[in-house]
Formats: C-alpha cells, structure tokens, sequence
C-alpha cells in the first residue's frame, strides 16, 4: 500500500519548485540537453530494477516491457535531444500591411511547476514520456505516479531521486487524496493521463485557478475490417495490439466490426493467431499479461456473460489472468459495449455496408483511436473523413503512438491536447507573441486627431 502524502509536504515541494524556476536555471539550451541526459542515464542504467517492477506489477514481459516502456523513452529523448535547438528558437512571423516596419515573432516559453499525473498500465513510460516534454521546454515538473502499481511508483520515487534534485523534478506518491492536494496547488500547467471521469475532476480543478491542462484519456476504440483486407495480417496486427499487456492500452482496439463477406474466415485465422501468439492455454504463458487489480479483474469477468463466447473465454482467479477472448455481444447497450474494456475481451459485430459502422461510431463519444483494415482507397478516405478520432492507423494498430512525428491526442471525450516529438516541447510551452515596433517612423493615422485617419484605416483593413 502506497501513503498517501501530506498536504504540507506538497505545499514545501512546490514553493522550492517555484523558486527554483523563478532563477531561470531550467531555461538555457545547456540545462535542458544536461537533464535530458541524466534521463538517459536514469533508464540506461536502471534497466534490471525497470523490467523487475514491470513484471511484478503487471506480470510484463521483457519484449513487451522493453519495446512499450523502455525503449520508447530511449527513441523519445533521442529524437528530443537531436531537435531541440531548433525547437527552441524564436520564430520569426510576418507583418501585417498595419504594422509595416516592425517585426513580429514567437517565443515558445516555458509554463513554470508542472504536474504530470500518470495511470498504471504503462506506468514507467507514461510518466516520463510527458517529463521529456516538460524538461526540454524548461519546466520543472511534479510526478504523481499510480498508486494500483506501487512498486513501479516507488522505484520512480527512487530514481528521480538519484539523478534530481527536487527543487527541479520531484516524485509524490500517493493515491487519490494526494492527487486532490496536488491540484489545489497554484500550478502553472497539469499534464493528466488516465481516465475520463477522472479527466473531468482534473478538469474542473484545474479550471478553479484556469490552469492550462492537457488530459490524454481513453474510451472505446473501434477496429474495423473491410472485405479487402488482407486477413492474416490484419489478424496478427489487431491480435498485437489487443493482446499487449492484456489488453490493458489506452488505445488498444477496444471492439470489432468486421465486414459480413470476411466475417468467419477472419474469426478462423485469428483464432489461429492467438494460438501461434500464446499457444494452446495462454492462461500458462509467462509472456501473457496480469489484470491489474481485483476490481478490474472481477469487472471484466462479468463482461464474459455479456455474449457469445467465440473462442476463449476462461479465466485463472489465482494469477489474474483472463484469456483472449471473442465474444458476440447479445446488446450494444450492455455495459461491455458501452464501458471501455481495457482488457482481453474482444466483441465482435458484423456489417454489410460501411455507412453503418460510421453511423455507429459518430453517434458515440469520439474515440482515442480508430483501426481500418482494407485496400479499398474509397473505404480509407470514407472512413478518415467521416469519423473523428484522436489518432489512428490505416492497415495496423498501436503504430501511431509510436513515432515522435505524429502528435498523439485525443479528441472531445478522449482528450484535449496532444504530446510526442515536438507537440510535447509544444505542451509544456506557452507561445509568447511579441511584436517589436519600429521607432524610425510612426503612423499617424491611428490616433484620434488624424486627419483622414479612418479613410486610411479603411484602405488598409478591409
Ligand atoms: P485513473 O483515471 O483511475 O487514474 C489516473 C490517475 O488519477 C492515478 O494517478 C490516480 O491516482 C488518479 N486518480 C484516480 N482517481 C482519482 C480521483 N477521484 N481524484 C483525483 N485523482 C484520481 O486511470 P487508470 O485506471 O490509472 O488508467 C486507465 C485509464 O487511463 C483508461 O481509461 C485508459 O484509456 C486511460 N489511459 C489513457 C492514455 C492516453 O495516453 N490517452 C494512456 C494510458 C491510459
């Protein structure tokens, strides 16, 4: 169990934050690409006690845990640190006909104290990917890790320790009650990742002191697969992105529609895919993940009676684990069609034409992710124009979270704002605009004694 933390503790941390942010440290080019660095050797040299708290916590595997966690973090700051200079520069804009003579331009400048609130199911990766964003645009930064994967919050505790001083980035652990302390506080920005009903409270403290926030939430993600897809490696692609760490990923595909023509040959061949991915009793594989808690576990079970079970369907009490499974919802109002899984049950729903998957999806709220399987050009641009959602892939999952050149967001119900590559140096800084007035000349035109004032104006704003 992890304390909850006191109330005065977090008031100290964020004055010596704030202090320590008002010397100007954190802002020179030098400072940032330091703490980048350390960052570097933060998760280099700690790769062992990273993937041990990762596998008791969640039970995840090496791979899974090196490629979604560690190695990301590694790309992220990579990428960060090659582009950074460039980022930081001011950026010169054009002048108005009206202000002719002077200069204008933006300087992406740094919030202040942030706070950076992260859930369990990536927990190592989802708290220090936004902290890349919050370092390179020059912030200090407060992590609150989740309470439900303790060890992992601990050795973050640890770790930030080691290679930080507090002043400038910090870890607070606790639960809820701390969380509510930590948004009392005068922060200059909260960066929220985790679910929408808790997106709405972060939301509406935030609005108290009109902090600028970003929430990176969740919700249904459908998966849709067209009768041109190719059907073995659609099968391989959802079954990965489903299926990694169990299923337990914000923008994992959360629902199935699959085109009637495909509808059992795909079922068949993913059927296939499951056995090859985690052999004939995933619920013995080693490689195959944990649900996270009781609570959830118990949630997701009763899903199980919600359908026809396709294939899968069995569940272990004893290890927390749930097989892949397919399932035939009886009603897409019962609470597995309406809840977000975010676990390794699968519904799948049939359709003839395309219209009434996208009828089905726009009257719901808009989706974190969006999957298309097909080859047919018209389908894709249908379906990409039609429906919004945060981010997607056209012919594959999870993909697009990984690259630092597309922003990953969502959109009404599934977030606000965006982060990765340069959208998270964007994040973490306010856009200043400056315009710098020529003093050689002066428009007299303006001023309420002009003579012809407002003729002129009218020339020139029309
Ligand atoms: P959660 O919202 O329950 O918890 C997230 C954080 O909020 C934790 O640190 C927790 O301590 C805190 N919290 C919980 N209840 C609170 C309350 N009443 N008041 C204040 N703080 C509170 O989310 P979770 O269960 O940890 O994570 C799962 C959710 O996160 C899913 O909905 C998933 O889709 C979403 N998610 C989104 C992304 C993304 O990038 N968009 C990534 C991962 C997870």
């Amino acid at each position: 169990m992890i304390k909850e933390s006191t109330r005065e503790s977090v008031d100290k941390l964020v004055r010596a934050q704030r202090k320590y942010f008002r010397s100007g440290v954190t802002r020179s080019y030098d400072f940032r690409m330091k703490a980048l660095n350390n960052l570097l050797k933060l998760i280099r040299n700690n790769e062992a006690k990273i993937l041990h708290a990762l596998k008791k916590d969640l039970n995840k595997s090496e791979a899974e845990a090196y490629t979604t966690e560690i190695g990301f973090l590694l790309e992220e700051i990579r990428h960060t640190q090659k582009h950074l200079k460039k980022w930081m520069e001011p950026k010169k804009v054009k002048t108005a006909k009206t202000h002719i003579g002077s200069k204008g331009y933006t300087i992406a400048e740094p919030y202040g104290v942030t706070l950076i609130i992260a859930p369990w199911n990536y927990p190592f990766q989802l708290q220090l990917a936004p902290l890349i964003g919050a370092i390179a645009a020059g912030n200090t930064a407060i992590l609150k890790p989740s309470e439900l994967t303790p060890l992992t919050s601990k050795l973050l505790d640890e770790l930030i320790k080691e290679y930080y001083h507090p002043d400038f980035i910090a870890v607070v652990e606790g639960g809820i009650e701390t969380n509510q302390i930590l948004l009392d506080q005068p922060l200059d920005y909260i960066f929220f990742t985790g679910s929408v009903p808790v997106g709405k409270i972060v939301m509406e403290a935030a609005s108290k002191r009109l902090i600028p926030i970003t929430l990176e939430l969740g919700g249904k993600s459908p998966c849709i697969v067209d009768e041109t897809a190719d059907l073995k490696l659609a099968a391989k692609r959802i079954a990965f992105g489903k299926f990694t760490n169990a299923g337990q990923t914000c923008i994992a595909p959360d629902y199935m529609y699959l085109h009637k023509n495909i509808r059992q040959p795909f079922i068949d061949t993913f059927k296939e895919v499951i056995k090859e991915f985690y052999g004939e009793n995933p619920l013995r594989n080693e490689e195959f993940g944990k649900i996270v808690n009781d609570r959830h576990f118990n949630r997701l079970k009763s899903y199980l009676s919600e359908g026809e079970i396709l294939s899968g369907g069995k569940y272990d009490e004893s290890s927390e684990k749930i097989e892949p499974t397919l399932l035939a919802p009886h009603d897409t109002s019962s609470p597995v069609m309406s809840d977000e899984i975010f676990g390794p049950i699968f519904p799948v729903m049939e359709y003839e034409n395309i219209n009434e998957v996208i009828d089905f999806v726009v009257e719901r709220p808009k989706p974190l992710a969006l999957y298309l399987f097909t080859t047919n050009k018209e389908i894709e641009e249908k379906v990409v124009n039609n429906i919004s959602f945060g981010g997607g892939s056209i012919n594959d999952t999870l993909m697009h979270i990984a690259t630092p050149y597309l922003p990953f967001g969502g959109v009404g119900e599934s977030g606000i704002g965006s982060y990765h590559g340069e959208s998270s140096f964007v994040a973490f800084s306010h856009n200043k605009s400056v315009l710098n007035q020529t003093n050689k000349f002066d428009f007299s035109f303006r001023y309420p004694n002009a003579k012809h004032g407002l003729k002129i104006i009218k020339k020139l704003m029309k």
